[in-house]
């Protein structure tokens, strides 16, 4: 079983049954006959059926984000806006399902044809620091494509991912097409991984798992798309708004409770304006409203869990560095934590803490923050701040990362790619191209004119 906690107030929210292997053995069966028949459909019809499933999440959207509340500690804007982007990406890949076409490509003697054909069985395991749009980032391309989707959502949220799978079939999804099974990672999403019946494993987690994931699946050639880790920077150049950044800065990792792969964690600031930046950025950190995750004046939230929580103490002691406050008693709690001085090499500085605490280190020149910037194993998202446009585009262009943002810490939006560089990822996902990830391309040559069969047929 496993047991859902409210991390703001650690009471059992639910208890939930854990899928065995032998669960998913029956799951991938039934997905399988669900999806010939779903392959077969029109694309009209796919898509009808998935604009139905986009209006049951919009029906439904506040009870879903109520339900991330509970289960995640999200605050309730946030969970709101979790809840339209599944409902505004199963929208958008209705219409991918329409406009999913291959090519004709002129060559000698015969008409040649692209075909996309959907892979068969996706198989989506999903992290607990977003569990609705990640689930919804590998589901509604895979569906629109032509697949069946297993989604197995992370132990401590299983709860959204259950309910969108009951408004699925209210929409009037075939049964067995879409289906969640909540369970241990080690034993439903190993199955998952290891089944022969899954063509496709889409992975979104910590790097080290994301890493046996892929080990996994190139024992067996499965496709396979990761998204994991990320330590992403902040460059603030001196000929930026340099209070803007400064005002910026504390959501652009305290969002989520720093639970976020794009949280910017590093904070490079160029030296000649490093106190100017401080003078305001300490202040805003200090500042950062921090509790009931219900409450809409709440910015920031409990982390996930306890073992979340003894995580990011090993990084850092609350009350350390530049800090606001947190509720004290029951829930997983961790003040806003902005840390200067810290040695470039140290943990704190290089690992992903995923709590919400990033680092400040000056920087001299343009060529010295990107060094700093690159100085990283991981390549998500970055932002740069700065009034040159030259410099602007310079910087995006050296930076190593798959999701850049200048005079902004926007990452996501649900119509461009998104997904890492490094080890930070594998793939990409969301953006116009979705659903192609899904797909294999079968090339078919039809030849029109008489064969000469004393020839080499490449001839
Ligand atoms: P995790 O790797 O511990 O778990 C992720 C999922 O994998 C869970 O569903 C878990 O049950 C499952 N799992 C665990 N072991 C498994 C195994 N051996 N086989 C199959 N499945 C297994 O990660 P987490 O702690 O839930 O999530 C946090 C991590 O996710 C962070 O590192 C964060 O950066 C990353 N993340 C990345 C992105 C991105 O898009 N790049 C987005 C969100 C989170």
């Amino acid at each position: 079983m496993l047991q859902v906690l409210n991390p703001a107030t650690e009471e059992v929210v639910a208890t939930v049954p854990a899928a065995t292997a032998q669960d998913v053995d029956a799951a991938v069966a039934r997905a399988a006959r669900a999806q010939e028949r779903w392959a077969a459909a029109a694309p009209a019809d796919r898509a009808r059926l998935l604009r139905r499933f986009a209006a049951q999440v919009d029906d439904h959207l506040e009870e879903l984000a109520r339900l991330e509340v509970r289960e995640a500690g999200h605050v309730i804007g946030n969970a709101r806006w979790e809840a339209g982007n599944v409902r505004d990406l199963l929208d958008f890949s209705a219409g991918g399902a329409e406009r999913l076409s291959g090519r004709q490509i002129p060559v000698p003697g015969g008409l040649n044809v692209t075909i996309l054909e959907p892979l068969g069985v996706v198989g989506v395991i999903a992290p607990w620091n977003f569990p609705m749009p990640i689930a919804a980032w590998g589901t509604a391309p895979a569906l629109a494509a032509g697949n069946a989707v297993i989604l197995k959502p992370a132990e401590t949220t299983p709860l959204t991912a259950l309910r969108l799978a009951e408004l699925a079939l209210a929409a009037g999804l075939p049964e067995g097409l879409f289906q969640v099974l909540p369970g241990e990672g080690g034993v439903a999403g190993r199955a998952l991984v290891e089944h022969p019946g899954v063509a496709k494993i889409v992975f979104t987690g910590s790097t080290r798992v994301g890493k046996q994931i892929m080990t996994a699946c190139a024992d067996r050639v499965k496709r396979l798309t990761l998204e994991l880790g990320g330590k992403s920077p902040n460059i603030v150049f001196a000929d930026a708004d340099v209070e803007a950044a400064a005002l910026a800065t504390p959501m652009s990792y305290l969002d989520n409770s720093g639970q976020d792969c794009c949280a910017r964690t590093r904070v490079l600031v160029q030296r000649s304006v490093y106190d100017r930046f401080l003078a305001t950025a300490a202040p805003a950190v200090e500042s950062v409203v921090v509790g009931d995750p219900a409450d809409e004046k709440t910015q920031m939230g409990p982390l996930i869990s306890r073992t979340q929580l003894d995580r990011v103490r090993s990084y850092v002691t609350p009350g350390d560095g530049i800090h606001g406050s947190a509720p004290e008693g029951p829930g997983f709690w961790f003040p806003p934590t902005l840390l200067t001085d810290v040695d470039p090499a140290s943990p704190v500085a290089t690992e992903e803490v995923f709590g919400p605490v990033a680092v400040v280190l000056p920087f001299e020149d343009e060529a010295d923050a990107i060094r700093l910037a690159n100085a990283t194993e991981y390549g998500l998202s970055g932002s740069i701040w700065t009034r040159d446009v030259s410099r602007a585009l310079r910087v995006s262009g050296a930076v190593r990362a798959g999701n850049l943002s200048v005079n902004s810490h926007s990452s996501v939006r649900y119509w461009t790619p998104f997904g890492g560089y490094k080890q930070s990822g594998l793939g990409r996902e969301l953006g116009p191209d979705a659903l192609h990830a899904f797909t294999e391309t079968k090339n078919v040559f039809i030849g029109t004119e008489p064969a000469d069969h004393t020839q080499s047929p490449e001839a």
